[in-house]
């Protein structure tokens, strides 16, 4: 198979959120036209996405929507449950182990690990908070996948490569900085922060930008 580009598995991602409320609706065949204008891009782009896994449609018929989603589900890793961790129980990780509805997508929050004392032997959110010295062990029991990496920026390599070594090779990682990991190990970075400043930036009314509310 070609080699997949990242915006092509993010699009993925957003058609299977699409079919998955088709397929709600009751809605048993769609189109390219249909996600495309849903995902914000071009039919032309749906095709070429999804020819990189092969044939789905059939022409002028359109795609049945069952059929697309599983096909989906299995192309994006999601046809089994996924076992996360979270690494730094601080504020961001005590809010994330609140978060009722992961495993509504099959991410099942198994444990957490922090250096704090304070924090370590505490059940919190439905997790047990576990030193960071047993991350082995531990992870190694409990099969973890995925960890919500959410120590302070200056932690996060450290942080991560202990993770990397204890087997789990998908990191979320929130900490404002770069986290490189051997191949074979991912990283996926989540900045709000960032966000709220291309927000700033659009809002002031920077060039080729109609100010807001003028
Ligand atoms: P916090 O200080 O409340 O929590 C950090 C936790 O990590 C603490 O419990 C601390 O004991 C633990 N920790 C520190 N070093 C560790 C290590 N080496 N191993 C294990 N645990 C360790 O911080 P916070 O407000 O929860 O923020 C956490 C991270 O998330 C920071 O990097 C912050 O910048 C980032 N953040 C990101 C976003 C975003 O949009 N991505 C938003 C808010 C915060």
């Amino acid at each position: 198979m070609r080699s997949v580009p990242t915006a092509t598995v993010s699009r993925l991602v957003t058609y299977l959120r699409i079919l998955t409320d088709l397929e709600a609706a009751d809605v048993k065949r769609t189109s390219s036209d249909v996600l495309a204008e849903e995902a914000q891009v071009s039919a032309f782009q749906v095709r070429k996405d999804l020819a990189y896994f092969g044939r789905f449609g059939t022409r002028g018929a359109g795609y049945s929507v069952p059929t697309l989603r599983r096909e989906l589900r299995r192309i994006l890793g999601l046809t089994r449950p996924w076992n996360v961790a979270i690494m730094g129980m601080g504020r961001l990780g005590q809010a994330l182990a609140d978060y009722p509805n992961f495993d509504q997508y099959d991410f099942i929050l198994k444990a957490a690990f922090d250096n704090d004392p304070d924090k370590v032997g505490r059940h919190i959110g439905g997790v047990d908070v576990f030193d960071v010295a047993e991350l082995d062990a531990r992870a190694a029991e409990a099969a973890i996948d995925i960890a919500f990496l959410t120590v302070p920026a200056q932690a996060a390599q450290e942080a991560a490569d202990r993770l990397v070594a204890a087997g789990i090779h998908g990191i979320l990682n929130f900490a404002p900085t770069v986290i490189t990991v051997p191949p074979g190990a991912f990283v996926e970075s989540v900045d709000f922060v960032a966000g709220l400043k291309r927000l700033a930036y659009y809002l002031q009314g920077a060039p080729g930008q109609a100010r807001v509310g003028s």
